[in-house]
């Protein structure tokens, strides 16, 4: 009979050892790599030229947890609106680095608009869009020089939707000469990767640090993008974004997103993560920081917000009041974060669980910092509420839900930030 392995471990396995990066915007520094916490970015959707919305949305992504934040610099009225969408941040306080991305024109527009190169903290170049013939390397290196002259950082990101097409080219003609050639597939992953490598050493024979440079190579499926991101990690030190470019709507993007970034992350790669959702029509764009923050969180990684553990309810709580209570505190909590993050330092650590009926309830409930256990169709209608595992009262009546969150904010006021240490 073969013998259970006993030897279970859990946790992520050891971060791939790359440089750092750091992004920085007046006192603020954001370091990519070298170890650092894994950093969740995101990307507008307003138009650039608009400074004012493009400076909302902007301040609603960094204040939903977005450390970095991306715009599009398509056009001139775009590059002309950067420096006045800093401001505007300034203004609000909101210190978030911003990102310029550039397809096509960026060696014009950071040229003529020197104004928009300083306000951006970095640029990420796509090198499949960076020119064709014998203009590519020219306007490649402008992009360099202005990366060199205003000391920014940049992000090759290499995406297979605009692969540089030479490149490509040339990846098929040396495989043509193999003996056993590669799969189109195999081909494609190596021009992917061929592109970013190539591209940073590029930019480091034109004078920028190797230390200002971050690599991404993007594609759309899930066991594409591991396969890539495996082998670029492999090849090079430089930090890697990653993300699933392209990954949907709704359910679909998420979940491809996170079973893609879950796998390479665990194997200890990726030093920044964006996920590329797309909104619902009128739907909240800091949805994709939400999901970020979570997949890193649920993951052991880092900590952002209290989490709320539910349980998904089933024939024993017909009513609806559970899943009202857990999205009003999830949503609460939430909300809350900014300023308990200055505030309660510590709070992101918190559990809260929110549970249907008696059979998992009480003994969920027991294991979180707060728990609540609903009563379920037929019990009597009383809630006990557990404190770090210990029953401290039973609700009733139509006020639960104000109580309990009354609860909730003592526990935090009392065991977390400066004041808690005397409180406790
Ligand atoms: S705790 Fe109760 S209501 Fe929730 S899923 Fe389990 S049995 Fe169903």
């Amino acid at each position: 009979m073969p013998s259970l392995n006993t030897s279970i471990v859990s946790g992520p396995l050891v971060r791939r050892l790359s440089r750092g990066v750091a992004i920085r915007h007046g006192a603020r520094e954001i370091v990519v790599g070298a170890g650092a916490p894994i950093v969740v970015q995101s990307m507008t959707n307003t138009d650039t030229a608009d400074a004012i919305g493009t400076a909302i949305q902007v301040k609603d992504l960094a204040r939903a947890g977005s450390e970095l934040v991306r715009i599009t610099v398509n056009n001139p009225e775009a590059a002309a609106a950067v420096p006045a969408i800093r401001e505007q941040l300034d203004k609000m306080g909101v210190d978030v680095p911003l990102v310029g991305d550039f397809h096509y024109n960026g060696h014009t527009l950071l040229n003529a608009y020197p104004d928009c190169a300083k306000a951006l903290s970095k640029y990420r170049i796509n090198p499949g869009n960076v020119g064709q013939g014998a203009k590519r390397d020219t306007q490649f290196a402008q992009m360099i020089e202005a990366a060199c002259k205003y000391d920014k950082p940049i992000r090759i990101g290499v995406n297979w939707g605009s692969l540089d097409q030479a490149l490509l080219a040339r990846i098929m003609d040396e495989n043509a000469q193999r003996a056993q050639p590669w799969t189109a597939q195999r081909v494609m992953y190596e021009a992917l990767v061929t592109s970013a490598i190539e591209n940073a050493q590029r930019a480091e024979e034109l004078g920028l640090d190797g230390d200002k440079i971050i690599l991404s190579c993007k594609v759309s499926g899930v066991q594409d993008l591991i396969a890539v991101y495996r082998e670029l990690a492999r090849r090079c030190d430089y930090p890697l974004h990653l993300g699933l470019t392209e990954a949907g709507m709704g359910s679909k993007g998420i979940v491809a997103s996170t079973a893609a970034l879950s796998v390479l992350l665990q194997e200890g790669i990726g030093d920044t993560i964006r996920i590329s959702l797309t909104p619902e029509p009128g739907g909240d764009r800091t949805k994709e920081v939400v999901v970020a923050q979570e997949i890193l969180q649920t993951m052991g990684m880092r900590k952002f917000a209290p989490m709320v553990i539910a349980c998904p309810g089933c024939g024993r709580t017909t009513s609806t009041v559970f899943q009202e209570l857990a999205d009003r505190i999830q949503t609460y909590l939430r909300d809350q974060m900014p300023a308990w993050k200055k505030q309660y330092p510590g709070v992101e650590s918190m559990n809260v669980a929110v549970m249907g009926c008696i059979v998992n309830g009480p003994g969920e409930s027991k294991h979180a910092n707060i728990g609540i256990s609903l009563p379920g169709t037929g019990e009597s209608t009383a809630a006990p509420v557990f404190v770090d595992g210990e029953k401290t009262v039973t609700l009733r009546g139509e006020r639960i839900a104000e109580e309990f969150q009354a609860i909730v904010l003592d526990y935090v006021t009392t065991h977390y930030g400066k004041e808690a240490t005397t409180a406790v």
